[in-house]
């Protein structure tokens, strides 16, 4: 089983889309099953409805999950794991307080060294725990030996015990740590394979180390994605728009195309432009890069544009609430239009009445009465032929009042193309220009 592990705890951002995408292709391409697990255990980061709305987000890129479980749901099997850890003298209860651990940390950080914990209540029996009758953490023992494990991006990988710690695994409150909640649920769920980001990559010997001590043999495999780099090549930041999956999807980006960018970044893939059905047949975690990959909105409008031309008329009609007829004039608009944001503005120019003649309002009045006149011809030639003639106006005099009255625009796509794209409906963008 795969899973995708959110917290709830703020937008969901490219990085976390990413992580989702290529767990849920992964998963397809093994047909295992892949779940969502809300990461709901710290309660004063969450934020009401984030879930649902990650929810709503991954629908709308057409990623499916067989279920969602919420961690915090499982608060009693975290408990009982810490316990049986206790009782075997794998963990301790620590009865550190908040101040001295905050000294010591202090004095790491004078000394430039990173903090651990001092191992003071290592020693400290369960039976001595209970009758001292105050509230203690739970901390694992750190590991005596270093720990190793591959990981499907970066390779071969070790850490050394100190940089495991005895750390906390459940809070003095009761309530598990995001280290071992998470360690206890990949088990618990048979997770076959974590695909996440590099960010966590310190928390993977912690995890594995948990799942050890409690006897769990079966392997789980990982994948740390590398970070995303803004454009000046820095670790982009939540705050960064552009990083922001609901900011995109308002621009204009297409599901489908920021799913293709997404798949892309970093990764070796045997074309640019392509669909998520697709990538489920060729898609290899080996073939992702083991250095940062940089977002480049410019590619990914490159890549929405693609995607934007690839729609079906009726769809890409409904998507900028235009009728259907409209749907070839809007795909000619792609020539100076990335988003559907873009788009939407250049053709509602066309379809909005008003214009703005400038110092062509008697000429575009004169060509307007004409074609409200005349059958409308299939080629722009004649069209143009007819319209010439009747009104006797040619050059400059012709051109720009008849591309206003349109478009509404002074320029644009060739006017051939917006005849052949706008004839059948030409008298009734025209009846209404002013
Ligand atoms: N909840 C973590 C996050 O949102 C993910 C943890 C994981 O995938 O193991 O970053």
């Amino acid at each position: 089983m795969l899973r995708f592990a959110p917290s709830p705890t703020g937008d969901m951002h490219i990085g976390n889309l990413r992580v989702a995408i290529l767990n849920f292709i992964v998963a397809k391409q093994r047909n295992e099953r892949f779940i969502i697990r809300i990461e709901d255990t710290d309660r004063e980061r969450n934020i009401e409805g984030k879930d649902k709305e990650i929810l709503a987000i991954l629908d709308r890129f057409g990623i499916t999950y067989d279920d969602v479980v919420y961690q915090s749901k499982n608060l009693s099997f975290h408990q009982n794991f810490a316990y049986k850890l206790l009782d075997e003298g794998k963990a301790f209860a620590c009865f550190c307080t908040a101040e001295e651990l905050e000294q010591e940390r202090q004095k790491a950080k004078e000394e430039k060294r990173p903090y651990r914990y001092s191992g003071k209540c290592e020693n400290i029996t369960l039976q001595e725990a209970s009758q001292r009758g105050e509230p203690f953490v739970v901390r694992i023992k750190k590991p005596d030996e270093r720990l190793c494990f591959e990981d499907k991006i970066k390779g071969d990988l070790c850490f050394d015990p100190f940089e495991v710690d005895s750390f906390v695994i459940l809070r003095a409150d009761g309530r598990a740590t995001y280290n071992f909640a998470c360690a206890i649920d990949d088990m618990l769920y048979d997770i076959t394979l974590v695909i996440r980001g590099e960010d966590h990559l310190s928390n993977t010997p912690k995890q594995i180390h948990v799942r050890k001590l409690l006897g769990y043999d079966k392997e789980i495999a990982y994948a740390h994605l590398p970070i995303i780099l803004n454009e000046a090549g820095k670790k982009m930041s939540k705050r960064e728009k552009a990083s922001s999956v609901k900011w995109l999807l308002d621009e204009g980006f297409l599901p489908q195309a920021i799913a293709n960018y997404l798949i892309l970044l970093g990764n070796k893939t045997p074309k640019e432009v392509f669909t998520l059905d697709e990538a489920i047949e060729w898609f290899d975690l080996a073939d992702i890069s083991k250095s940062p990959a940089k977002f480049d909105i410019e590619k990914l409008r490159f890549i929405n544009r693609a995607h934007l031309k690839a729609l079906p008329k009726e769809e890409l009609a409904k998507l900028l609430n235009v009728d259907e007829k409209y749907a070839d004039l809007a795909k000619l608009y792609l020539e100076e239009a990335s988003t559907l944001k873009e788009l939407k503005e250049k053709i509602d120019r066309v379809l909005q009445c008003d214009r703005d003649f400038g110092e062509f309002e008697e000429e575009a009045f004169i060509l307007k009465n004409i074609i409200l006149d005349i059958d409308i011809p299939e080629d722009f030639d004649a069209f143009k032929k007819i319209l010439m003639e009747r009104s006797g106006l040619k050059g400059k005099k012709f051109f720009k009042p008849l591309r206003l009255l349109l478009t509404g625009a002074p320029s644009g796509p060739e006017m051939q193309d917006i005849y052949n794209a706008m004839k059948n409906s030409i008298k009734e963008v025209v009846s209404c220009s002013s």
